[in-house]
C-alpha cells in the first residue's frame, strides 16, 4: 500500500509554529502560545518560555501588582528564584522544580519579583471553564512533584496524570502539564486520545512523529494519539509536554484577562482601573501597581 493512501494518524498531522519574542517585566521571553495558527491547546491559552540564549544581559524579573480573571497561572522555573505575592495574602518563594499554581476565578492580583538575576523557566496560563471562572481565587505551592519513567525518559508531572504519576495540584479541567528529560533516542510516552498536546523544547530540538520542533517553537499534536513518539539527538533534550481536552468554548483574551465577551473584558479593565478591591483585593508589594492600558475597542472621550 502506498504510504499516501494510508489513513493519517495524529502524529502525521503535527502543526509546528514559531514563537515570537516579547518582554515581560524587563525579561525577554519567547511566546509560543497563542501563535498565528492556534489560540489554545486544551485549556492552555498562554505559554511564555525563557530560553538560555535569551540571556545576554540578564535582569531579575520585576512585575508589580496586576490583576487576572478567568485563568490559572502556572509558574515553573529551571534556574533562579522568584517571590510571588498575591491578594489572598500569599507570599511564596519559588525555586526550580517547584510549582506555583494561582487560580484567578472572578479576580485576583499578584506580583512577581526575581530574587536572583537570570531566572529561567515557563509562565503559562490555563483558561478556566465556565463552572469555575466566576468563582473564588486560590493559590497552591507544591515543593515536591511526582515523577515517572518511560524508557530512558523521566517526566516530572506538574499538573494532571502521566502514567502512574499524579500531581497533587487541583485543576479545573481535564489536562496534563509535564517536563520531560530525554536521553538520546526515541521514547514512547502514553497519551490520552481525548487530549490535544503541545510540545515545547527547552534546550535542544526534538522529533515528534515526522516533525522536528526547535527550542522556541511549539509542536501541536491533534486529538486521537494513544502514544507520543518523541526523539532527542545526541545531547538529549528537556521539553514541556502540555495537553488537555480541546476547549469547547471560545475564549476572549486581552491583557491579563480571560473571559468570553468584550463586555466582560471591559468590566475587568474598569474594575482594575477603579481599584475595585472587592474584586481584586490588594497586594503587599514594594513594586508599583501596573495600570491596565485602555482596551483597543474603547474610544477615548473627546470633549
Ligand atoms: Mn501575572
Amino acid at each position: 500500500m502506498n504510504r499516501d493512501q494510508e489513513p493519517s494518524g495524529p502524529l502525521d498531522r503535527i502543526e509546528v509554529a514559531k514563537g515570537r519574542h516579547a518582554s515581560v517585566g524587563g525579561v525577554g521571553v519567547v511566546r509560543v502560545l497563542p501563535n498565528r495558527s492556534r489560540r489554545t491547546v486544551g485549556p492552555w491559552c498562554f505559554v511564555d518560555c525563557i530560553l538560555p540564549d535569551e540571556f545576554a544581559e540578564p535582569h531579575p524579573l520585576e512585575v508589580g501588582p496586576h490583576p487576572h480573571t478567568g485563568l490559572a497561572t502556572v509558574t515553573w522555573l529551571f534556574e533562579g528564584e522568584a517571590l510571588h505575592g498575591d491578594s489572598l495574602g500569599t507570599e511564596q518563594l519559588i525555586r526550580p522544580g517547584q510549582l506555583n499554581l494561582m487560580t484567578a476565578g472572578q479576580g485576583i492580583a499578584h506580583s512577581e519579583l526575581g530574587v536572583t538575576a537570570a531566572g529561567r523557566g515557563f509562565q503559562m496560563w490555563l483558561a478556566q471553564p465556565e463552572a469555575t471562572r466566576h468563582g473564588p481565587s486560590r493559590f497552591e505551592h507544591h515543593a515536591e512533584l511526582p515523577t515517572a519513567t518511560f524508557g530512558t525518559a523521566q517526566a516530572t508531572v506538574l499538573l494532571g496524570t502521566l502514567g502512574d504519576a499524579v500531581s497533587p495540584a487541583v485543576v479545573d479541567s481535564d489536562l496534563v502539564g509535564t517536563e520531560l528529560r530525554l536521553r538520546p533516542g526515541t521514547v514512547e510516552i502514553p497519551a490520552n486520545p481525548r487530549f490535544e498536546y503541545a510540545i515545547v523544547p527547552i534546550d535542544a530540538p526534538v522529533r515528534i512523529g515526522e516533525a522536528i520542533v526547535e527550542p522556541g517553537w511549539l509542536g501541536m499534536v491533534p486529538v486521537g494519539a494513544e502514544l507520543l513518539m518523541i526523539g532527542a539527538g545526541q545531547a538529549g533534550a528537556r521539553v514541556m509536554l502540555l495537553g488537555g481536552v480541546p476547549l469547547e468554548e471560545r475564549i476572549q483574551m486581552w491583557w491579563n484577562f480571560v473571559a468570553r465577551t468584550r463586555d466582560e473584558l471591559t468590566q475587568a479593565w474598569l474594575d482594575w482601573q477603579n481599584q475595585n478591591t472587592d474584586r481584586f483585593g490588594e497586594v503587599n508589594s514594594t513594586l508599583a501597581r501596573i495600570d491596565a492600558p485602555p482596551p483597543p475597542w474603547i474610544r477615548p472621550n473627546n470633549s
